[in-house]
């Protein structure tokens, strides 16, 4: 059930829910008593979110309710959010800039590769056939017909008893005859097509070399170069709006005066959103008036295919995203994550514009870009696979979410894949998180013992 806005006195029985990730003193979803309306008076709260009563207040028995009705989970908010993307329509690129672009339409390889049979090393040419009685005490001679350097194509045939010399020749493995014609003598006898690659074996011609979807890797990128591809069909980037909003931030490079700390989301923001393959526009720091916020997003919204805004999602006085983006028109989809940290995520939609608004705390807004903006932006271009690389590891120490919503944790991981705790845990713990090279979805209350095989999301792609 969906909590909504309640004013207190409207209220004698009812649920509050968590409304961010500030500590309000009150536990999310415990059913309020009129001692409980005294305090949220007390703690300045006129409004608050209030649903159908489930369970009596107990205080012998204080509730922690798993519930999390007002929330969503993470695989629905991400379906909802992926199910309302249209692909971008597709662009014509040059292969040198097509590294972590997405192919829009398979790829057949033009040619077999390799295009020609060869060999895989400098030495001789020969018929396998002529060296089969070759011993190291009864060397056998072959004429020798000419010589090729890479690039060259030799036009005749190596008849029978006749060999042709590869530069620059294993001289270190024949005897030279001195004699005209010149004549090699081979101490060692050959298998047939020993050291020799066959036309196709790696790429035959019509093969599948991309399928649409995929994402160009840098090996991907040198695999359409062999096939003589200059170019190919890749979805447009989406541009993306990055917004800061806070009071309190201020730009790099500034004195940080009392009570100031420096702006450093859209930093990160920028440098993932560009290696999830968007196009990152920043805008200036929003101060946290309403005024401000709605004419920063109507401008970035002009001008983007989506937003990426960080704090003001929360519930506080001076938490304006939500609002002023309603203010201009936008459609909230749904607030709120049941996940931890970045629950306060609001995803909206205005006209075909997206809006993913991020909490502002550091970890947060990545944790939250990470799991629910990346997939978006990757589908968005046609992606298919959408989720970051994970693999399996092994803790070397136990973790632990006392908590009721599923908690993302930072990990480092060797590269045995033992598994450990990357530090503190909290939202605006960025040297952990830098310091991280994984994360661990960890479910609500829930002790994992050292040992146990897990999950582990990379965040060093
Ligand atoms: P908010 O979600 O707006 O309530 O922000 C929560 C907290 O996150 C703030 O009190 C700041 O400490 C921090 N914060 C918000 N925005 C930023 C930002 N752009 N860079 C660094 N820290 C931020
Ligand atoms: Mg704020």
């Amino acid at each position: 059930m969906r909590g909504q806005a309640k004013d207190l006195s409207d209220c004698n029985t009812c649920f509050i829910y968590d409304e961010g990730e500030r500590e309000s003193g009150l536990e999310a979803n415990l059913r309020l008593n009129s001692l409980m309306f005294a305090y949220v008076r007390v703690i300045g709260e006129k409004m608050f979110e209030g649903a159908a009563p489930r369970h009596q207040l107990s205080f012998d028995n204080p509730p922690r309710p798993a519930d999390t009705r007002a929330m969503i989970e993470l695989e629905q908010a991400c379906q909802r959010i992926l199910a309302v993307l249209a692909p971008l329509p597709p662009e014509p690129i040059p292969l040198d800039a097509a590294v972590g672009r997405v192919a829009a339409e398979p790829i057949l390889s033009p040619i077999d590769l390799p295009p020609f049979d060869n060999s895989a090393m400098d030495g001789y040419a020969v018929n396998a056939a002529d060296l089969r009685s070759a011993r190291a005490e009864a060397p056998v001679k072959l004429e020798l017909l000419g010589q090729v350097a890479a690039g060259q194509a030799f036009a005749g045939k190596v008849r029978p008893g006749t060999c042709v010399r590869l530069l620059t020749g294993l001289q270190e493995d024949v005897r030279l005859g001195a004699t005209d014609p010149p004549q090699v003598l081979f101490g060692e006898a050959v298998k047939p097509w020993e050291n020799t690659r066959l036309r196709g074996e790696d790429v035959k011609r019509g093969a599948e070399l991309l399928a649409a979807g995929d994402r160009l890797t840098a090996m991907r990128v040198g695999l359409l170069a062999a096939v003589g591809l200059k170019a190919l069909k890749v979805a447009r980037q989406p541009r993306i709006g990055l917004l800061a909003t806070g009071n309190e931030l201020v730009e790099p490079g500034q004195s940080l005066p009392a009570g100031k700390i420096y702006e450093s989301n859209r930093a990160a923001l920028a440098a993932l959103l560009t290696a999830a393959g968007a196009l990152p526009r920043a805008y200036p720091v929003v101060p946290d008036t309403l005024a401000a916020t709605t004419a920063m997003l109507e401008q970035a919204l002009a001008e983007c295919d989506g937003l990426v805004t960080t704090g003001g999602v929360s519930v506080g006085e001076l938490d304006f995203v939500k609002n002023a983006f309603e203010q201009i028109g936008g459609e909230i989809q749904f607030w709120r994550v049941a996940m931890k940290p970045g629950k306060p995520f609001v995803f909206g939609r205005w006209r075909q514009r997206l809006l993913f608004g991020l909490p502002g705390n550091p970890v947060s807004a990545v944790v939250a870009f990470l799991l629910l903006v990346r997939p978006a932006l990757l589908r968005w271009q046609g992606a298919t696979r959408v989720d970051l690389p994970a693999h399996s590891g092994h803790l070397a120490e136990s973790l632990v979410n006392r908590g009721d919503r599923r908690h993302f944790m930072r990990v480092t991981v060797d590269p045995s894949g033992n598994v450990r705790s990357a530090g503190l845990q909290a939202s605006h713990s960025l040297g952990s998180l830098a310091a991280a090279n994984g994360l661990v979805d960890v479910p609500p209350r829930t002790t994992w013992p050292a040992g146990t095989v897990i999950r582990v999301m990379r965040l060093d792609f």
